[in-house]
C-alpha cells in the first residue's frame, strides 16, 4: 500500500512534506540554527533542574506554563505581562494554533512570498485558503502594494515575517503599520530573527498597545540556541490568548520543556552573547560575497541568500561534496547560508570558492 491509496483528505494529495535535509555533514549550515552549544554550566543547571522537577513526571505540567509566560513576558520587556503572552513546542505550533484559531473552512491567509514556507503549509494544514502576495525585486515590501492585495482579498490572517526568512529582509515600522491599517483581521508579524536584526529596526512589539489584532511570534530555536528545546511565544492582546486556549491541546508543553526554556531564560546572558558575534560573521558574509560579484540579499537575520546560479542544484552539491550543507530555497537560482562560527564560515568561503572556480 502507498499513500495514494489511503483515505487522505484530498487537498493533502499530492503535497511534499516540510523537508530540509538532515545530513551528517562536518559543517552544518542549512537550518538556521545558532551553532554555538550551551555551556557546561548551563548543561550541568538544566540537569539539575530536570532532576529536582522529575520527582514529579507522574503529573501533568502545568497546562498554562504560566511561570514560564511570566519569563517570556519580563525577556521581551514593553511592559508585556504573562496574560500577552503565550508558548508552545516551537513558533511552529504557535503559528498553527493562531490558525486553527483564526483560520479555517471558508477562511484565508495571505502571506508575501518569497518567504517562510511553513506559512502556506500550517495554513493548508488547518483547511484555509493561501492567498499568495508577492515582494518587489530586492525582496523589500512596497506598503501601498501590500495595502492594496490585503483590500483586494480581505485575508482572515495575514502573515509578515520580519525579518522575512528565507530572504533576511526587515520591514520599516511604518509599513507594518500600514498592513494594521488596511487588514480586517489578525496581522501575524513573525520575528522567529528579530534579535539578529541591525540597529535601527524597531519589533513590531512597540505596536501592540495600539493594535488588538496584532500577533508578534517569537522562538527560543534562533538567537536563544535551544532549537532542540522546541519553544516558540507569541505577543498580543490577552483576548488573542485566550482565543488559543480553545484550540492548544491539553498540556501540550512538557515539564521536560518548561524547565528547559526556563533554565534557558536564566541563562539569557550566555545564549544570546553569541548574537554580536553571529552579526558580524553575517556582515562579513555578505560582504565577502559580494566582493565575489554575486547577487546578495540585505540581511538582518542569521543566514544570508545569495545567487544567482542559472544551476543552483550544482552549487549546492558541490558545496555537500565539500562538508558543508546550505539550503536550497528561495527563489530558483538563489541558495541560502546560515550563519556559523568564524571556522564555519571559513570551510564555507573555502568550498565556495572551489565550487565557482
Ligand atoms: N518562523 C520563521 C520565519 C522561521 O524561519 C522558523 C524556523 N525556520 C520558524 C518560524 C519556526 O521555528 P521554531 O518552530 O523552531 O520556533
Amino acid at each position: 500500500m502507498n499513500l495514494d491509496d489511503l483515505p487522505i483528505r484530498d487537498d493533502l494529495r499530492g503535497k511534499s512534506p516540510y523537508g530540509a535535509p538532515q545530513i551528517d555533514v562536518p559543517v552544518r549550515l542549512n537550518t538556521n540554527e545558532n551553532p554555538y552549544p550551551p555551556s557546561p554550566e548551563l548543561v550541568a543547571d538544566l540537569a539539575e533542574a530536570i532532576r529536582a522537577g522529575a520527582g514529579d513526571l507522574n503529573r501533568y505540567p502545568d497546562r498554562d506554563a504560566t511561570e514560564l509566560r511570566a519569563g517570556l513576558a519580563a525577556y521581551l520587556g514593553h511592559g508585556l505581562t504573562t496574560e500577552q503572552v503565550w508558548a508552545a513546542n516551537g513558533s511552529n505550533e504557535v503559528l498553527q494554533q493562531i490558525l486553527q484559531a483564526f483560520g479555517g473552512h471558508g477562511r484565508t491567509a495571505m502571506g508575501f512570498e518569497p518567504s517562510y514556507s511553513m506559512h502556506p503549509i500550517i495554513t493548508s494544514g488547518t483547511n484555509t485558503e493561501w492567498v499568495k502576495a508577492s515582494r518587489e525585486e530586492d525582496f523589500s515590501l512596497d506598503p501601498g502594494k501590500a495595502v492594496a492585495a490585503i483590500e483586494e482579498h480581505r485575508p482572515d490572517i495575514v502573515f509578515l515575517a520580519s525579518p522575512n526568512n528565507p530572504t533576511g529582509t526587515a520591514q520599516p515600522i511604518e509599513t507594518i503599520e500600514a498592513v494594521l491599517s488596511a487588514a480586517t483581521g489578525m496581522v501575524v508579524v513573525d520575528e522567529a530573527y528579530a534579535e539578529f536584526a541591525r540597529a535601527g529596526t524597531p519589533s513590531a512589539l512597540t505596536l501592540l498597545p495600539a493594535h488588538p489584532r496584532l500577533i508578534v511570534t517569537r522562538t527560543m530555536s534562533k538567537a536563544f540556541a535551544m532549537a532542540g528545546t522546541r519553544l516558540g511565544y507569541l505577543a498580543a492582546h490577552p483576548a488573542v490568548v485566550e482565543a488559543l486556549l480553545l484550540v492548544r491541546l491539553p498540556y501540550h508543553l512538557s515539564t521536560l520543556t518548561q524547565t528547559a526554556a526556563r533554565v534557558a531564560l536564566r541563562h539569557r546572558d550566555e545564549l544570546l552573547g553569541t548574537v554580536d558575534a553571529l552579526r558580524r560573521e553575517r556582515d562579513g558574509t555578505v560582504a565577502w560575497l559580494r566582493s565575489k560579484g554575486l547577487s546578495v540579499a540585505d540581511s538582518d537575520a542569521n543566514f544570508v541568500l545569495f545567487g544567482r546560479f542559472p544551476d543552483r542544484r550544482t552549487v549546492w552539491e558541490g558545496l555537500l561534496a565539500a562538508g558543508v550543507l546550505i539550503r536550497e530555497v528561495g527563489p530558483p537560482e538563489w541558495l541560502r547560508v546560515s550563519i556559523g562560527t568564524g571556522e564555519e564560515m571559513a570551510a564555507f568561503r573555502a568550498a565556495l570558492e572551489g565550487v565557482l572556480q
